[in-house]
């Protein structure tokens, strides 16, 4: 059997690793950034009728325009509008219009579409790192060369060299990923402003963990009215519990939304996606119902993590980055030798956990006292 590198793969491509998060078969997994919740039975309920009710129509290819889709998830992100409002950088829309809504299975695919449309071949996408490992790697699947600026030592972007280095290198697009995954703090509505402004390209405000930000974040969709180039990409899969259906979306101006429609494959969004979808915002209070429960698990955990010594980093995500592990490997496996994964994503001394359900934190709480009692 012939290897990859045997293959005439694109340059490009070769010697990339794939996204890789182990996915094991353990107890409490506290990995992937999840909503440990499961769908309320209620809920469930209602989304396999209303996928159940598609069924004899699969014969015909779906709403390419996902109609009902995209005014549902307009009139949440309206909704979001006046619970994360402006801190005074900006002055919101009102409302945002179904026309201004992009969905996509995932957000990673939304993000696939806007890097399909403004990055490719000869072209540049910027970012603050660490952040979310599929930023580049979707950056290169359309060709465009990745260029970083790394964060300050509290893991916030350096402003005056994120400006600096816009200036100089002019990026096609550039990434904001507030709440930042995987170190959890977020970047106030002035500071993407003033990135705004320099910047000659797209800005993409990626806000996937925005629904667990603490009271005072502002989500960027106050900025939409002074910025057509600004676009917020929002998931399903977190604050929603719904990360195995499949459902992102995007809020930009009308015409940049129009842009993804050139490079999406036509009838991406199944007509049981759309049909799930819809059903799961009609229940949009009893899913985001775990939030809460989410937030004080993380906070939880933070408490504990600073007992045993660690050094939790602020978050407004359902997950914490830790710093203080001598060895991030060897703390990951003992951890897993409890039953419990964590993730380990590179970063010196640092492991990241999600927040978990409460019997999850509990197990959590526990292996981190064993732990640290069995290795002082
Ligand atoms: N953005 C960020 C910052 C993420 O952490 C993730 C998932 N880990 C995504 C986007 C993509 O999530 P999904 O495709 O499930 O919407």
């Amino acid at each position: 059997m012939p290897e990859l590198s045997d293959l005439p793969i694109r340059a490009d491509l070769r010697g990339r690793s794939p996204y890789g998060a182990p996915q094991l078969d353990v107890p409490v997994a506290l990995n992937v950034n999840e909503n440990s919740y499961p769908v309320p039975p209620t809920v469930a309920a209602d989304i396999a009728r209303a996928v159940s009710d598609q069924a004899a129509g699969l014969n015909r290819y779906p709403d390419r325009e996902f109609t009902a889709l995209r005014g549902k998830l307009a009139s949440y992100a309206t909704g979001v509008l006046e619970r994360q409002p402006s801190d005074g950088a900006a002055d919101g829309p009102a409302r945002i219009d179904p026309g201004q809504v992009w969905a996509a299975n995932g957000s990673n695919e939304v993000l696939s579409h806007i890097l399909q449309a403004f990055a490719g071949a000869g072209r540049t996408v910027m970012g603050f790192t660490p952040s979310y490992s599929m930023h580049p790697l979707i950056a290169a699947s359309t060709g465009a060369a990745w260029l970083e600026v790394p964060r300050t030592a509290d893991f916030e972007i350096d402003l005056p060299a994120a400006l600096a280095a816009i200036e100089a290198e002019q990026p096609d697009v550039v990434f904001v990923c507030t709440p930042n995954n995987p170190t959890g703090g977020s970047t106030p509505l002035s500071a993407i402003g003033e990135i705004l402004a320099v910047s000659p390209g797209i800005v993409i405000v990626d806000e996937a963990y925005a629904e667990f930000a603490r009271p005072g974040f502002a989500t960027a969709l106050h900025l939409l009215p002074q910025h057509p180039r600004l676009v917020v990409s929002r998931t399903m899969s977190k604050a929603f519990a719904f990360a195995g259906a499949r459902v992102g979306y995007a809020v930009a101006a009308p015409a940049l939304i129009d842009a993804l429609r050139l490079v999406r494959l036509p009838y991406h969004l199944s007509a049981l996606t759309q049909a799930a979808a819809c059903a799961a915002l009609d229940h949009a209070p009893e899913l985001l119902d775990n939030v809460e429960r989410l937030v004080t698990s993380r906070d939880a955990m933070a408490a504990a993590l600073a007992a045993a010594g660690f050094e939790p980093v602020p978050s407004d995500a359902n997950f914490l980055l830790f710093r203080g592990a001598a060895d991030p490997a060897e703390l990951w496996q003992r951890f897993l030798d409890h039953g419990v994964l964590l993730r380990d994503i590179g970063i010196p001394g640092c492991l990241r956990v999600n927040a978990g359900t409460e019997t999850e934190t509990a197990a959590f709480t526990a292996a981190l006292q064993s732990i640290v009692r069995a290795h002082p």
